[in-house]
């Protein structure tokens, strides 16, 4: 269960937020417990889940490890503070930062490089939902994404699906249509690495709440959940992590 904290949270905040989820999480042991603090708090955040079930995630990279990138921050540097993962492509990066598949597949292969494990977001716009394009779309966000990687890299990286219309909306996804592109996603791994489709960890992601988390995390193809606003305040992170209501 990954928490997205975006553009929120002062180191403060970030602190006294770790503490209590160490607590009240420490006799967790079947689910995965990530949180993506912003840049500016992962070094207090990393001091706080010393000896803990939790990993940390970096929002965003770039492409090089290191040169004349006035305000880009490194992948090595996401590593040395203390990461395990990094988020890539998540759908507020495309559509406010100009990301696309062509810079995701760059930022996927320069954090495997350095040992950092990529959650890759893909997802359809309203307009690509209504239009029946969800399936094209998808297929071409995964082979794009992934492009060169090998059957092992695309085995070790984790997918998000996010459906644009479900971040922050409010909006989730039924069960169904979700399960119904996890699934899909699936078959077009199936394709292109063959055995790294039973693998490969793929999350949902898009107004997941304690209402609805466990519906969507009992399907099949759900491994998990990337979760933006309900993961900001305690009470239902906390909830979301051990799937109550
Ligand atoms: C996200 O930030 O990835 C997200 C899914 O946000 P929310 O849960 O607020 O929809």
């Amino acid at each position: 269960m990954a928490g997205n904290w975006k553009m929120n949270k002062t180191i403060l905040e970030a602190t006294n937020f770790t503490k209590a989820l160490k607590n009240s999480t420490n006799d967790v042991t079947d689910v995965d417990i990530l949180i993506f603090p912003p840049f500016t708090a992962l070094y207090a955040v990393n001091n706080e889940i010393k000896n803990s079930n939790i990993n940390m995630g970096a929002q965003n990279i770039f492409w090089e490890l290191k040169g004349a990138f006035t305000g880009e921050i490194s992948p090595l540097m996401i590593k040395d503070i203390g990461c395990s993962y990094v988020l890539i492509g998540h759908s507020e990066r495309r559509q406010y930062f100009g990301e696309t598949n062509e810079t995701v597949n760059k930022k996927i292969k320069i954090a495997m490089e350095v040992g950092l494990i990529p959650i890759v977001c893909i997802g359809e716009t309203l307009k690509e939902r209504k239009d029946n394009n969800t399936f094209n779309t998808i297929e071409k966000q995964v082979k794009e994404c992934l492009m060169g990687l090998s059957t092992e890299q695309a085995t070790s990286l984790v997918v998000a699906y996010e459906p644009v219309w479900a971040i922050g909306t409010g909006k989730t996804a039924t069960p169904e249509q979700a399960q119904e592109v996890h699934s899909f996603i699936r078959k077009v791994y199936k394709k292109i690495y063959n055995s790294a489709a039973d693998k490969i960890r793929i999350l949902y992601g898009g107004s997941v709440n304690p209402n609805n988390v466990s519906e969507l995390m009992n399907q099949s193809d759900i491994d998990g959940g990337l979760v933006g606003g309900a993961s900001l305040e305690m009470e239902s992170f906390e909830k979301l992590v051990k799937y109550l209501k």
